[in-house]
């Protein structure tokens, strides 16, 4: 049966919580350990899938079609594991759960609580799978004290005394506030909210303290006594210069020790050579590209985490840095894209919903076709692709999509992306209406895609066959097919009943990349994505031609 490991946060929020869980994570798997992550959240939304990018960041997608948090995210790239479904949960989902049994009459006639009912519902949800693994890392979202969040405080404390003594450890991350003006720093926010996270009936075994200086052993101490832990369980999270610096740097400060510790586990020796490969070629890099990513959300760079994170990935892979700068596409709806995307060796357009901005992605694309800069378009970026394509070397001078169409509520476009109605989730017809609810109704996770053999990407993958992450509602229409591949726009991957459209390229051009799903999602630091290594392949050429 695995243990617990609870991850709460105290004084700010954003202190990295979700980064120390997935860092923590890989650290105890460098053990020898068996892991999976959980993240609760606190808020009302059912899940963050209908949640705008600017209020939550990036939509993380499963591979079982599960909308998440961000933070799954963070925790495949440090453990490799992916993430499902049951590893996401939300207050409103909980509830919506409670309130659906309350309506079936599953409860009998008992009048419904927070506790036990929503509490209850908590802990099924945290002890799902609980065999599989040795260790359960579970990641409360928010801060101690804030109200929403206190439902999930009580059912871990709960859950911590329904378990064997030891089974269960309480992690606490805060903020040491340094004053510069006094040079100190300071311990009484952490006490503070240890004393609160105490006032609940929690007592956290390991306090885990951001700080922008070296906790000195005064300090630590101080912390030690009034927080009720063990001078060795204060573990220092220092600033950190790139997060894969995290499980060597949280390792040296001792917090696979310190959780081991705490359930009287032995130290056996751990293996980090991955870490250490991925951060030497991070922090010795032999060259750098330059990047632009031409979208809407641009002014919230957690908004594309997962595409940030997996161009870092392809300049691991290659050696260099990855300079990647963000475009509001809506830019070159007025002006000339050429002085702002002259200097850049690579250019990607990610994905994205409604109209606002496109008329400007597609400019980029038509650029980086004309001018032979490698370009990678993702979902919505692929069906720019294919629009520009369409209007500009296929004659089809209005072509757009039926999404831009469905909004404006006027038809305006030659649809030459349409919107999904019926599709094939392994055996099983899916089926879609335009007005259907916006939440969880897109196509989504994993689905396979068959390659063309001798195609580009068929070379990079080194594949016929893969298996990728979707998230989209509308698609390019296969009856454009001829004449974009006419044009030079080949239709190099199709799913595996040959309907839709997964992958288009560019045979004349050096790097020239649409396809339907987000490889960003796969994509691993000790494991680049394949099309990201490749992508950056050919910027690292691209800047040896300037
Ligand atoms: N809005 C487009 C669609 O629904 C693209 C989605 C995306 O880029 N994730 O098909």
């Amino acid at each position: 049966m695995a243990r617990f490991i609870f991850i709460t946060g105290g004084v700010v929020s954003s202190l990295g919580k979700g980064l120390a869980s997935a860092a923590l994570g890989s650290l105890l798997q460098a053990r020898g350990y068996s892991v999976r992550l959980r993240k609760l959240d606190p808020y009302l939304n059912v899940d963050p899938g209908t949640m705008s990018p600017f209020e939550h960041g990036e939509v993380f997608v499963t591979d079982d079609g599960a909308e998440t948090d961000l933070d799954l995210g963070h925790y495949e790239r440090f453990t490799g594991v992916s993430a499902r479904k049951t590893d996401s949960v939300s207050s409103g989902r909980i509830y919506s759960t409670v309130l659906e049994k309350e309506r079936r009459g599953d409860y009998l006639g008992k009048t419904i609580q927070v506790i036990p009912h929503v509490t209850n519902e908590i802990k099924d949800f945290i002890s799902i799978g609980e065999d599989e693994v040795d260790f359960m890392l579970c990641e409360i979202g928010g801060t101690v004290g804030d109200i929403e969040g206190l439902p999930f405080f009580e059912a871990i404390r709960q859950f911590a005394q329904d378990k064997p003594r030891g089974q269960c450890i309480f992690m606490h991350l805060t903020l040491l506030p340094y004053i510069t003006a006094s040079g100190e720093l300071k311990t009484k926010p952490t006490q503070h909210s240890v004393k609160e996270l105490r006032s609940i009936g929690i007592a956290p075994d390991i306090l885990v303290c951001r700080s922008e200086h070296p906790i000195p052993d005064k300090e630590r101490e101080k912390l030690a006594l009034f927080c009720n832990v063990r001078p060795d369980a204060v573990i220092a999270a220092p600033d950190l210069k790139s997060i894969y610096e995290a499980p060597l740097a949280y390792h040296r400060e001792g917090m696979d020790r310190a959780v081991l510790d705490a359930f009287g586990l032995e130290q056996k020796a751990p293996d980090l050579a991955k870490w250490e490969d991925v951060a030497d070629r991070i922090f010795n890099p032999e060259g750098e590209v330059n990047v632009a990513i031409v979208g809407k959300y641009v002014q919230l760079e957690d908004a594309y985490k997962s595409i940030a994170e997996a161009l870092t990935h392809g300049g691991i892979h290659n050696r260099v840095k990855v300079n990647a700068e963000w475009i509001d596409s809506e830019i070159f709806e007025r002006e000339d894209p050429t002085p702002y995307l002259e200097k850049f060796d690579a250019i990607l357009v990610p994905g994205g919903f409604g109209e606002r901005g496109t008329e400007g992605k597609i400019k980029a694309v038509k650029y980086a076709r004309e001018h032979n800069i490698p370009y990678l378009g993702i979902c919505l970026g692929m069906q720019m692709a294919v629009i520009e394509a369409a209007r500009n070397q296929a004659g089809i001078a209005d072509a757009g999509s039926e999404e831009f169409d469905h909004e404006a509520g006027q038809r305006r476009f030659t649809p030459v992306v349409y919107h999904l109605k019926e599709w094939l989730e392994g055996n099983r017809t899916i089926q879609r209406e335009v007005s259907d609810d916006k939440g969880g109704t897109m196509r989504l996770g994993a689905y396979n895609a068959d390659l063309t053999a001798g195609s580009k990407v068929a070379g990079i993958y080194g594949e016929s066959a893969i298996s990728e992450r979707h998230r989209h509602r509308y698609e390019v229409d296969l009856d454009y097919k001829s004449k974009l591949e006419d044009k030079g726009l080949i239709f190099s991957g199709m799913s595996p009943d040959g309907r839709l459209p997964e992958i288009v390229e560019r045979p004349d051009h050096p790097w020239f990349i649409g396809v339907q799903f987000h490889p960003e999602l796969k994509s691993k630091p000790f494991a680049p994505h394949p099309l990201f290594a490749s992508f950056i392949g050919a910027a690292v050429d691209q800047s040896r031609l300037v």
